[in-house]
């Protein structure tokens, strides 16, 4: 039985964000509750469960916005997650905050029930882009909060930065990696504003000016080069980290480990059986989750591997799925690995700084051929 990360989904934010096609309601203390009290019966349903493997080693409390539950509600979650389940005594325990409901939570508190790493929605360090994206916190706020990480004595913490943000220049981008620079975060996560159906952005996106892919690209190049200056590690197409303080929980993701996903919408991937929760709070229970017809896949293994700083390792691959990469496909990456996009060793095939660049490109192109 392998390791497993669990994800736990709280579908609750204040306010939802102009470009957010993520799950999530507005709640009440008393739905808080119950919906704690639902997660609590699902835990206790897959503690029994024969897919259930035996040791959690990542727990990732994400959403929504996980901090308006409160201290008690989310010490009560965790203390029932370590008392039920086989967790790891090594564990990476992330809470998702936003920076305006830090001050709702007792971070030492949450310390002491194994709370080890902060991942905080920041997206940006201008005020003006803040308020555009509907984001219900200011630049204060977010130092605040991360003031309060330190103070509570949590150095283990991620900030999540948005590119692409209509009025968004790169000197407003460097002015948001520098506040995370200078707040000494140990992971930055960045993403690319993407216009989902139903938001407020895609309603409205004749009013504002997004960027287009050579300004993306721009926006892209420009944080990568930055964070390497400033001594982080690029080991995910969007992830740096320093000290090698990755995300272990997101590896997982993108070495197809598996991971329980508990809470309307959360996926899961247990050895080869895929499933999901229905995206509706008033549907979430383990009868209704709903099995996916296909478990990994050799393709979805190097897609999501060769993400990775690591790359896409051959014997994994081999031992996953029993199969060896064709020459054809070998072919392909000498192509690439000619104009100085990817290296090529006994072990692996990793993508460099310029390939994650044109990423998109090179995989669909490698994926194009006879993989196998
Ligand atoms: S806080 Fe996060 S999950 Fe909630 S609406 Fe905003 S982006 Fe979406």
């Amino acid at each position: 039985m392998s390791n497993i990360g669990l994800y736990i989904h709280i579908p609750f934010c204040e306010r939802k964000c102009n470009y957010c096609d993520f799950y999530s309601i507005k709640g009440d203390d008393d739905l808080h509750k119950k919906y704690v009290d639902k997660v609590i019966n699902e835990i206790r349903y897959w503690k029994s469960n024969e897919l259930y493997s035996n040791s959690v080693d990542t727990i990732y409390i994400g959403g929504g916005t996980p901090s308006v539950l409160g201290t008690n509600l989310l010490q009560k979650l965790l203390d029932e997650v370590t008392s039920n389940l086989n967790v790891d005594s090594n564990a990476e325990i992330t809470i998702e905050v936003n920076p305006n409901s830090v001050s709702y939570i007792d971070l030492a508190q949450l310390k002491s029930s194994g709370l080890n790493r902060i991942s905080m929605g920041l997206q940006s360090a201008s005020n003006d882009e803040l308020k555009l994206l509907g984001r219900l916190h200011s630049i204060q706020d977010a130092k605040n909060a991360t003031e309060q990480f330190y103070k509570s004595g949590i150095s283990n913490f991620s900030l999540d930065v948005m590119l692409g943000i209509p009025l968004q220049t790169p000197e407003t981008l460097v002015q948001t990696l520098d506040f995370c620079i200078n707040s000494n975060a140990s992971h930055i996560s960045t993403y690319m504003l993407k216009i989902e159906e139903n938001t407020p952005f895609y309603k409205n996106t004749n009013n504002l000016i997004f960027a287009d892919d050579d300004t993306m690209a721009d926006l892209y190049e420009l944080t990568c080069k930055k964070l390497a200056d400033n001594g982080f590690r690029h080991y995910e197409i969007s992830n740096f980290c320093k000290n090698n303080r990755i995300s272990r929980h997101n590896m997982k993701y993108w070495v197809l480990e598996d991971y329980l996903g508990i809470g309307p919408s959360a996926h899961s991937l247990i050895g080869e059986k895929r499933f999901f929760y229905p995206r509706d709070i008033e549907e979430f229970n383990y009868k209704n989750i709903q099995f996916e017809s296909k478990g990994k896949t050799p393709e979805e293994y190097i897609m999501l591997t060769l993400r990775t700083d690591e790359g896409f390792k051959f014997r994994k691959h081999k031992e996953l799925f029993n199969l060896t990469v064709s020459k054809e496909f070998i072919k392909k990456a000498e192509e690439f690995e000619k104009l100085g996009l990817l290296n090529i060793s006994r072990d692996a095939i990793c993508l460099k700084e310029k390939g994650f660049l044109v990423s998109n490109a090179i995989i669909s192109e490698l994926l194009s051929t006879e993989i196998l």
